[in-house]
């Protein structure tokens, strides 16, 4: 006889137990147990839970029937957010493999992965939307009363060709650059209302808004190797204004046709409204945006619009890499090369990376593009892990510039200016030009020195010197924010004679300003675009097309388009090469060649000029007479000889505290139960503790740890139990300490 279909037969034990991921820093999920009743959540399911006293939401991971845990200890669960999984498995698969990948806790990767508003227990629900649509006023209103005021006339003319129940949502109106005034001069006039609507953007039946452009062979040759329906990764290697940008559209066309969505990782905040407006002139699809500008609802709202797949084109920076995406068809990754792809702190992850992996368990393409690519995915490429696509000609009418080093020894300078870079300003800007002046460096002077006893303006907090700020005036620390009025009288021997040594930004924005009077300076660094459309304000008053200069840091290096420079000036070529960082060539070749790249981008041929005062030195030379390829190749061999990545995979483990010894005993503590468990060897090798190069930072010292090895593999085998007994380290208490799976900044 068949036993009873009791309680007992089906016993708490078949899913009883669900296994919960919560944002807290230990590299474990923690079990509690299903209420009777309750259905068994799936995973990716949020729950609210009791944690020690505190109530916190976390992810089901998985069910089962068992525990470590003698079941009787275990907690229930409070409640059951979702009705179905909030997180997509494949999501939640990459979350995992992350949490592997990177060794943080699965916890915190989902805190990442996972929008705040959702996090903290909102339904996932989109709201309704502001829209715009005429009155019946404004449809009869003739467009000729609005002459006067072209912007209401534009915005005017879009919401008339709508028909009678359509609308146009008020933000992606703000994402077209239609000015609130705008909106707000016609609502005055009774010619617009506004109105609360779904957000599911109106699906047109055409897919492209404008004809896509004539591809040149290159890019026709590329687009075609972009296998559409398979994983591979493309490097798609392009000079500055190759037309990389045009090969994505297309590549994008062809997963829209096939009902599928896109992916579009680009580095700075600052690059999406122009990003975006390149995309909306293109398409006719619904697309979202998520950066970390936004708020947390329409983060959220953004991120559901993607989970739903009603956003065919997703738009965002690094942690976009985590966006649902139903019906995944491409992923694309622009200045791949750029820092900003990998996370610097907590949760150490690479979005490119990530974008590999994500990609090949969708079977999708995906394709990095860069004009100077990370010697990881040049490498790559080389390896034939990626297949390389090069572009080797400007696109359209444009050509490469010329480029002139300017030998720095011995020359007059006028603050950090030779005469012959100044005649040559003078030349561009009398021929009805605009020149770009680039400086890394914000701020009036690095070094503040008193000229009678040589003091130096440090800061109290850090290994590093105060920077001179004129507009407004102070000393400022740029590594720990530290901040102090601007002093006239040397507080070591009361002189007068304080010099400000060296030249920022605003330095050179004043020099250049007096030299030539007659014509705008326009500063772009951190210090003039913090408000939130600065940037965009500065592109439009350049792109007006008046001839003047823009003096700037590397903000000016991204991205941007301006046709009208024809002159590119470098002041110093030569930081990179004396960094302590082994990146630091690479870099100061990316930066070189992405400014260089400002110059003559449409009809105007350019020219950059190079000041350097080691205009011989090898690794100039092979960059500027030879290409980025030849540049690449001798880093690359370099890296060779060093047992550097990407050659050799490195692990880097940091520490950091008020007392050196606290951080330096934990890390010693650390090499040595890491021999115990891999001695070290060729195939396996320690580098410290060591100081980090700058050691003393925020009030805390640092150190690192290098463990480099000759496979993968080694690393992660050595690093799991190794992280186990350091989270259990007295010492670790001591200091804060963190794990980096393939660092790239090493200060
Ligand atoms: P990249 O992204 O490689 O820097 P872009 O895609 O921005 O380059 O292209 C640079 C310029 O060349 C743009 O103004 C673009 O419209 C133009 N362009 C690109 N492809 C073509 C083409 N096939 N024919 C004509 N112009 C093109
Ligand atoms: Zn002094
Ligand atoms: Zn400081």
């Amino acid at each position: 006889m068949p036993p009873p279909l009791t309680d007992s037969f089906f016993p708490m034990s078949t899913a009883g137990v669900v296994a919960v991921a919560l944002p807290t820093p230990l590299r474990r999920t923690f079990d509690y147990l299903l209420p009777d009743g309750v259905a068994v959540p799936e995973p990716g399911t949020r729950v609210a839970v009791k944690f020690g006293n505190q109530q916190l939401l976390g992810i089901v991971i998985e069910t089962r029937s068992d525990s470590e845990l003698p079941i009787e200890k275990l907690r229930p669960l409070d409640s059951v957010l979702d009705k179905t999984p909030l997180l997509p498995q494949e999501l939640l698969q990459l979350c995992k493999w992350s949490s592997d990948y990177y060794h943080h806790p699965l916890g915190e990767v989902l805190a990442t992965a996972i929008p705040t508003a959702l996090r903290q227990g909102e339904a996932a629900h989109l709201q309704r939307e502001k829209a715009w649509r005429l009155t019946p006023q404004g449809r009869e209103c003739a467009p000729d009363k609005l002459k006067r005021a072209p912007k209401q006339l534009a915005l005017w003319r879009q919401l008339s060709v709508l028909g009678p129940d359509q609308h146009l949502l008020h933000k992606d109106l703000l994402l077209q650059e239609i000015s609130r005034s705008a909106l707000k001069g016609l609502e005055d006039k009774g010619l617009t209302e506004a109105v609360e609507v779904d957000p599911v953007p109106l699906a047109s039946p055409k897919l492209l808004a404008e004809p896509p452009l004539q591809l040149n062979c290159e890019q026709a040759d590329a687009l075609e190797n972009i296998a559409s329906t398979q994983f591979a990764t493309y490097l798609l290697y392009g000079t500055t204004g190759s037309g990389k940008t045009e090969v994505y559209l297309q590549a994008i066309a062809k997963a829209l046709e096939q009902g599928k969505q896109a992916l579009v990782l680009i580095p700075e905040i600052g690059l999406t409204p122009q990003t975006l407006s390149r995309f909306r002139r293109r398409f006719h699809r619904p697309m979202a945006v998520m950066h970390s500008g936004l708020s947390d609802s329409e983060r959220k709202q953004a991120w559901l619009l993607a989970a739903n797949g009603q956003a065919d084109i997703i738009i965002g920076t690094r942690s976009a890499i985590f966006t649902p995406l139903p019906k995944a068809g491409i992923v694309i990754l622009d200045e791949e090369h750029d820092s900003s792809f990998k996370q610097q702190d907590g949760f150490r992850y690479s979005a490119r990376d990530l974008a590999a992996v994500r990609c090949h368990r969708l079977g999708i393409p995906l394709v990095l593009g860069s004009a100077t690519p990370s010697l990881e995915s040049y490498y790559n490429a080389h390896q034939q892990r990626y297949r390389l696509l090069t572009l080797t000609t400007r696109a359209g009418e444009a050509k490469a510039p010329e480029i002139e080093l300017i030998d720095l020894k011995r020359q007059p300078l006028q603050d950090g200016m030779t005469q012959a870079l100044l005649d040559q300003v003078q030349l561009h800007l009398q021929s009805g030009n605009q020149v770009l002046v680039f400086l890394n460096r914000r701020g009036f002077a690095p070094t503040l020195m008193c000229h009678d006893c040589g003091w130096i303006s440090q800061c109290p907090a850090c290994d590093a010197r105060l920077t001179v700020h004129q507009t407004p005036s102070h000393l400022h620390c740029h590594h720990c924010d530290y901040q102090r009025p601007l002093i006239s009288q040397c507080p070591n021997c009361q002189s007068l004679e304080l010099h400000c040594v060296g030249q920022g930004t605003e330095r050179t924005e004043m020099t250049l300003q007096q030299t030539f009077e007659d014509y705008a300076v326009i500063r772009v660094d951190r210090d003039t675009t913090r408000r939130k459309d600065a940037m965009q304000n500065i592109v439009d008053k350049v792109n007006e097309g008046e001839p003047c200069i823009l003096v700037g840091t590397q903000m000016l290096a991204k991205g941007h388009h301006f046709p009208n420079v024809t002159l590119v000036a470098i002041l110093d070529a030569d930081g990179g090469l004396f960094s302590t960082d082994f990146r630091g060539p690479e870099k100061m070749g990316q930066l070189l060649l992405q400014v260089s790249g400002r110059a003559g981008r449409a009809h105007k041929p350019g020219k950059v000029l190079i000041q350097s005062h080691l205009c011989d030195h090898p690794l100039l030379q092979t960059l500027l007479r030879q290409g980025y390829s030849a540049y690449a190749n001798l880093l690359l061999q370099e890296r060779q000889v060093a047992q550097l990545p990407p050659l050799r995979p490195m692990v880097l483990l940091r520490a950091e505290s008020k007392r050196a010894e606290n951080a330096f005993q934990f890390l010693d503590w650390a090499r040595r139960a890491a021999e115990q468990l891999h001695p070290s060897s060729p195939e396996l090798q320690y580098l410290g503790p060591l100081p980090a190069p700058m050691e003393k930072r925020n009030q805390r010292y640092r150190y690192q740890l290098q463990i480099s090895a000759n496979q993968r593999g080694r690393l992660h085998h050595l690093l799991k139990p190794l992280l186990e007994q350091l989270d259990q380290a007295p010492l670790a208490r001591r200091c804060r300490w963190s794990v980096d799976v393939d660092p790239q900044d090493m200060t």
